[in-house]
């Protein structure tokens, strides 16, 4: 549940639909269109290996390697046939990497150890949904080549720093945090990140020195409501009932994380047993990493 994880300094929730403009979906077809662009003959050994070399283009390539060779430099591929001069491409070993990648996501099961979290029905516990649940997002975005990190692997409690600190260790990374509502329509899900007023808890004159802990995520709290609307809609497709856009919540463990964050509750444990958690499960899973394939070209923009 959200709720028990605000900071008890913080005043009542204050939640309320986050301010988005407008924004072309990014989709699949883009995200593919992306990749094909980057593999696009022309910018590094493609046309050498596509196809089959006529004998003039090897023996092209015999010349230049040997000439090369006696120069003492490295043999340049050739992208060009012989009529065309082959302009140098430095690095041009060297598949393309984006200096913004996204490459870790932190999934972050809520509660654990003797903080159960929300509890219903005898047997289901927020802790051990969420734990489920992480499982199954993990084999998700992990299918689409993103590393996950887990805060907690078992029934351990780690503190809300300790979860910061390891997401905020991670380049290229964003972070989830997994949570089981005790109250609200069964079958729904909503997406949070941190509002403005939440992450600037008192106003501090400026001082020099490093940026206050609590204060982590208000650089991110854009790319945060990113993230969030990015996931809220494909949990919009799934589950009817849900928003169709995200909210912002005063959730403690967002502040001290340093990195795109936000935390996904799921309606909830006030149910005669599990089966309708774990029927949503997969499917939130789903939802979830296509969310983060969403995102992904938002973060390599803007991202640190
Ligand atoms: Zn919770």
């Amino acid at each position: 549940m959200i709720q028990a994880c605000a900071a008890s300094s913080l005043p009542q929730l204050a939640r309320r639909k986050a301010n988005l403009a407008p924004r072309k979906k990014q989709g699949p077809g883009d995200i593919a269109s992306r990749i094909r662009g980057s593999l696009s003959p022309g910018r590094n050994d493609s046309g050498i290996l596509g196809g089959v070399p006529s004998r003039a283009s090897i023996l092209f390539v015999g010349i230049m390697l040997s000439g090369a060779l006696s120069l003492g430099a490295s043999p340049q591929v050739p992208q060009a046939p012989p009529s065309t001069p082959a302009p140098q491409q430095p690095n041009a070993e060297q598949p393309p990497t984006p200096r913004n990648a996204l490459g870790v996501v932190v999934l972050d099961p809520a509660h654990g150890g003797a903080d159960t979290g929300a509890r219903g029905s005898p047997g289901i516990t927020e802790s051990d949904v969420v734990l489920s649940l992480a499982r199954l997002v993990r084999i998700s975005l992990e299918a689409q080549g993103l590393r996950v990190v887990l805060t907690r692997q078992a029934g351990e409690d780690p503190s809300f720093d300790d979860r910061a600190k390891l997401a905020n260790a991670q380049r290229g990374a964003i972070f989830i945090s997994l949570h089981v509502a005790s109250t609200g329509s069964p079958g729904t899900v909503r997406v949070y990140s941190l509002p403005q007023q939440a992450a600037a808890v008192a106003p501090t004159p400026p001082r020099p020195g490093p940026a206050r802990w609590d204060e982590a995520q208000q650089p991110y709290l854009g790319l945060s409501r990113n993230l969030a609307a990015t996931i809220q809609t494909q949990m919009a497709h799934r589950f009817p009932g849900s928003p169709d856009t995200p909210q912002v919540a005063a959730v403690r463990q967002l502040r001290t994380v340093a990195v795109p964050a936000v935390a996904i509750e799921v309606s909830s444990v006030s149910l005669p047993d599990r089966t309708l958690l774990d029927k949503m499960a997969p499917l939130i899973a789903d939802g979830a990493a296509r969310g983060v394939a969403d995102f992904r070209p938002i973060f390599e923009a803007g991202g640190k």
